[in-house]
């Protein structure tokens, strides 16, 4: 489906490691105080007066990203949100991330300056510095590790464990987005495969592709909360689904919750994609990974700072852990909520 018009071809071993580090890592500049040294020392040097967070996360060809309709500076931007997502659901400030790549020779330099555009763009638009990595050949496919180190004031870490009965359950912007995007870019490259002449006008879908290939982790809501002055009780991102995280939260914290299927927030693309494949919406939301919005929970009496906010939706609030994790239908019936977000244990 990628058509690749560079035609310059230049292949990885012509550098060799050493000219290709360099050759990738020359547009990064530092942004952040505590970044003493980045790229070109054993390791680097990092200097934080508050607490440190880490996180890391492992991308893998043909499980994680398909390349055939991933665009290279795609997948580089979205290794680096899927990271920084991490460090805003702990309330905390992204500073630096790392970057790990085992290559094969089918790809060439330029294809990985594809890739670290992408790198270099979620660096810039979150103020976050690469400061090392490792490189190394593989023999087959893509592997991408992404690091990423974070810093917020003790006081303000925000874990999946703090919720207490009664708080409220909010998620920011909208849901199953992603998973409507995935379904038609799959749907496409079948299409494709059978008839490579096909143009297919993918514009009606604009939104939940990009919700698929650019996602954007949530800088604003954490930026939002600390404006409005809430600290949520408890946190998590949305990367395998509602439904999983909802249970995550409610298994660390020990509450149950009641999640209202009238109040999910959807895109009405989402809506049309759904009727099209002929899922049911909700599934799609309860199930659908990769929205990589921030899912929260905040003292009841934080209602009048967040309700109408329009970044933010009120889904439900935290109960007894003993009722369980309930949907609650437009018909006031009550469904137990099961973790069918993608587990990547099961399918080995
Ligand atoms: P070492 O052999 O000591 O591990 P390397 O020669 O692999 O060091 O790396 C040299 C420098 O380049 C280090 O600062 C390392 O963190 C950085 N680096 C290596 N690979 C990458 C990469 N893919 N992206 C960013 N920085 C990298
Ligand atoms: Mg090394």
């Amino acid at each position: 489906m990628l058509e690749d018009k560079n035609t310059q071809k230049t292949s990885l071993a012509e550098l060799g490691e050493f000219g290709l580090i360099n050759h990738i890592t020359q547009y990064f500049t530092v942004k952040n105080a505590s970044t003493k040294y980045a790229v070109g020392d054993d390791a680097a040097v990092i200097s934080n007066q508050d607490e440190t967070l880490v996180t890391t996360d492992l991308l893998i060809e043909g499980v994680h990203f398909d390349l055939s309709y991933m665009p290279l500076k795609h997948l580089g931007y979205k290794a680096v949100m899927v990271n920084l997502s991490d460090i805003y659901a702990m309330n905390a400030q992204p500073t630096q991330i790392t970057i790990s790549l085992a290559v094969s020779n089918r790809f060439t330099l330029e294809a990985l300056e594809e890739l670290y555009a992408g790198i270099l763009l979620g660096c810039k638009n979150h103020k976050v510095d690469l400061v090392g990595g490792d490189t190394t050949s593989s023999t087959s496919g893509l592997t991408l590790s992404v690091t990423a180190i974070g810093s917020v004031k003790e006081e303000k870490v925000t874990r999946r464990s703090g919720a207490k009965e009664n708080d409220l359950l909010v998620v920011s912007g909208d849901l199953g987005g992603a998973y409507s995007g995935l379904q038609i870019l799959e749907r496409e490259k079948a299409v494709f495969k059978v008839n490579p002449n096909n143009q297919p006008d993918l514009s009606s879908y604009a939104y939940s592709i990009e919700r698929q290939l650019k996602p954007e982790a949530r800088k604003d809501v954490i930026e939002l909360l600390k404006e409005l002055n809430v600290t949520p009780s408890s946190m998590i991102d949305i990367s395998d689904g509602l439904s999983s995280e909802i249970l995550h939260l409610s298994k660390a914290s020990q509450v149950g919750f009641h999640l209202f299927e009238d109040k999910l927030p959807i895109d009405p693309e989402v809506i049309k994609i759904c009727e099209e494949f002929k899922l049911n919406t909700t599934t799609a939301v309860l199930n659908g990974g990769e929205d990589y919005e921030l899912l929260f929970t905040v003292a009841q009496k934080e209602f009048d700072k967040i309700k109408n906010h329009p970044l933010l939706s009120i889904i439900g609030h935290a109960c007894d852990f003993r009722g369980g994790c309930q949907l609650i239908n437009g018909l006031g019936q009550q469904i137990e909520l099961t973790a069918q977000g993608w587990q990547s244990f099961d399918e080995a």
